[in-house]
């Protein structure tokens, strides 16, 4: 995303980069950050890449697309197997899980701005882990809040059981 606050290649002195690509700690394009095209073009001095970006990347380290899929279906699915009561120690443990899924997620400007979406007072995630269908619901806005940061259409989270749980009827 553009609106951390961590380097992105605008914001360096490295005029060889294109502008927007997302950079990490080590000064160099962020492979978990950007999208294969944008990491390739940036790694190859501006050239396209050699086939479609998915064949050419399905044997690379995954890009900021292929990620976000795989930890999005983790989390959703974790949320599904959530209990609908959870004891205390659940709780506990997904409070926890969720605070350090948020500092670990490799594309770092993603886990910045989930984390600030995550300390804004009405998406404190302690209000919500009493269960799945509350915990459900909160990552269904969590994921739409990057959806529409991506100028996606936003998730109809009534579904999302539906979606990540129960299977369509049929
Ligand atoms: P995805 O968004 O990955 O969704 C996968 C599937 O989930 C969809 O096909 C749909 O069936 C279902 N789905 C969609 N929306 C919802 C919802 N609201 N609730 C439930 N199910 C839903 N990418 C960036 O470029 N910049 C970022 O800052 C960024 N931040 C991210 C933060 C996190 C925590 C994660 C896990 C990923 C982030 N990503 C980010 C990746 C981005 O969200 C997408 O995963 C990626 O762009 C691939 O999108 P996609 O269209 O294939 O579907």
């Amino acid at each position: 995303s553009a609106t951390s606050s961590q380097p992105t290649a605008a914001a360096t002195t490295k005029k060889s980069l294109p502008k927007g690509i997302v950079l990490g700690p080590d000064g160099k394009p962020c492979r978990s950050c950007n999208s294969f095209r944008d990491f390739f073009s940036a790694t190859s001095g501006g050239a396209a890449p050699p086939t479609a970006p998915t064949e050419a990347a399905s044997n690379c380290p995954p890009d900021v697309e292929q990620l976000g899929r795989a930890g999005w279906t983790l989390l959703h699915t974790i949320a599904a197997s959530y209990p609908s009561e959870a004891n205390p120690a659940q709780q506990e443990d997904m409070k926890n899980f969720m605070s350090i899924f948020a500092r670990i997620y490799p594309c770092w400007s993603c886990a910045e701005d989930f984390r600030t979406w995550m300390s804004k007072p009405e998406n404190d995630v302690r209000n919500v882990v009493q269960g799945r269908k509350t915990f459900g619901k909160w990552l269904c806005d969590a994921h739409n809040d990057v959806n529409v940061k991506l100028g996606k259409k936003p998730f109809d989270c009534f579904k999302w059981e539906e979606r990540w749980r129960t299977g369509g009827k049929g």
